[in-house]
């Protein structure tokens, strides 16, 4: 059976529009609309009949026949108009048919489109990608038509969909359809009668890097250990274990900014809560979640977040960022050194005399060296029970007065230093406490560099 015969037969049973007649066919023929190719077949077809009518050949009265199927099932004007001309009466519907297959949708595309247009009013995005569920009804009637006439070079109601919104939309935004990364995604859950828009609109991603300078606070949001974030009389009712931490004092002015639903903090490694984050700080991704506003002012927010909070915290070197380099930054701080300044103390009676002979025998034992590091007993609920091997790059040490010492040490990234002084009941080998053949331990720890 040739196409215009599949055609006349499809008409015999159904009305079906332009639209979803060129959709039967999408496969065949590129660099058109399935609504050209559906109005170009009904031409096609008018014009091969009329020809046969008119040649009087012999086969005049199905050409006839076939014209009328085009003119009362198809609704197409132009075999209408030859009937007419050539003195043939026809049934005229009076009341215009909606299309089997998707009751006119694609007749209305503009609908569509506008609907959309009025949600995303107020919301930045430089680019937009449609996308479509449908639902089972409008699924099976179609497949079930496909199978019925065997129409195998068909597209997906969906696909046909998705393009011709994104078009008008594209079109009436002045903004570009993307595949790969759109900002904003306008989902459309499609019925028949009816129809709801979702927008999904892409995270953004603010890279930083931030000083604490107060001990006492988490990098994040912790919940409260005993009602878990619920809120209880331990807590306060705040739901929280800590009254505030770095990300809380950083990210609410981006979120307002961006009018954003929330947003996420994601450092390269984190400082103990009691331990400060000096010199240049430390580097932090802050994903934004659904933020209608996309392009901030990064240095005005930067000058804001430091005036208000000038003891506390500090953030520096803003800049925009994307999903895939917070990943890197969460590879990476592993393999970045870091420098830190730790006040410990002993109860050992050591001179200043005595401690450079300390010194030199720590520096021989530790620099260039790796210590092995048993999780220690302190985070061992929730890190994973293991040996971790790490280097010492550089170990300095200063007297300050009897049994308080300072070191500067360089390690690789991931080294505990409080148990690479205290030693941690053997558990982190060699130590500062084991070399020295008496107790040391951390007092005050700084992080001074992060490279
Ligand atoms: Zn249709
Ligand atoms: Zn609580």
């Amino acid at each position: 059976m040739d196409i215009f015969d599949k055609v006349l037969e499809i008409y015999q049973e159904y009305y079906i529009c332009p639209h979803c007649l060129g959709r039967m066919f999408s496969l065949l023929g590129t660099d058109t609309t399935n609504y050209d190719r559906g109005i170009s077949l009904l031409l096609a077809i008018t014009l091969e009949n009329h020809r046969t009518y008119l040649a009087r050949d012999g086969d005049h009265e199905s050409a006839i026949v076939k014209l009328r199927t085009l003119a009362e099932k198809a609704l197409y004007a132009p075999a209408q108009s030859v009937l007419k001309k050539e003195g043939f009466e026809y049934n005229k519907v009076s009341k215009l048919e909606k299309c089997y297959l998707c009751e006119d949708i694609f007749s209305d595309i503009h609908k569509y489109a506008e609907k959309a247009e009025e949600q995303l009013q107020n919301i930045e995005f430089k680019n937009l990608l449609v996308g479509t569920t449908v639902n089972s009804q409008i699924v099976n009637r179609e497949d079930n038509f496909k199978a019925q006439f065997t129409l195998l070079d068909s597209e997906s109601f969906k696909s046909h969909f998705n393009r011709e919104v994104g078009k008008c939309l594209s079109l009436i935004l002045g903004k570009p359809v993307e595949f790969a990364k759109p900002d904003m995604t306008v989902v459309y859950s499609l019925k028949l009668d009816s129809f709801e828009i979702n927008l999904l609109i892409r995270s953004i991603f603010i890279y930083g890097r931030y000083n604490k300078f107060l001990r006492g606070i988490p990098q994040t949001h912790w919940d409260c250990r005993t009602c878990r974030g619920k809120g209880c009389e331990e807590c306060n009712f705040t739901g929280k274990q800590y009254p505030t931490s770095v990300e809380e004092i950083i990210s609410p002015e981006f979120v307002n900014k961006a009018r954003a639903e929330g947003s996420k903090f994601h450092g390269a490694g984190r400082e103990d809560i009691d331990v400060r984050m000096l010199g240049e700080g430390r580097p932090f991704i802050l994903e934004l979640i659904k933020p209608k506003t996309r392009f901030l002012e990064l240095e005005r927010i930067q000058k804001k977040v430091n005036k208000r909070n000038k003891k506390k915290v500090r953030i520096n070197e803003l800049k925009y960022s994307n999903k895939e380099q917070v990943k890197a930054l969460k590879l990476d701080a592993e393999n970045t050194r870091k420098v830190y300044k730790a006040l410990t103390y002993s109860n050992e009676k050591v001179t200043k005399d005595n401690f450079g002979n300390l010194l030199k025998k720590l520096k021989d034992a530790l620099e260039n060296k790796k210590i092995h590091q048993r999780t220690p007993v302190r985070v061992s609920h929730r890190r994973a029970d293991k040996i971790r091997n790490k280097k010492i790059y550089l170990l300095e040490g200063k007297f300050v007065k009897q049994g308080v010492f300072e070191f500067l040490i360089e390690t690789q990234g991931g080294t505990y230093i409080k148990e690479l002084i205290n030693g941690d009941n053997g558990r982190t080998t060699p130590s500062i406490t084991e070399i020295f053949g008496f107790s040391v331990v951390c007092k005050k720890l700084d992080v001074l560099k992060i490279c």
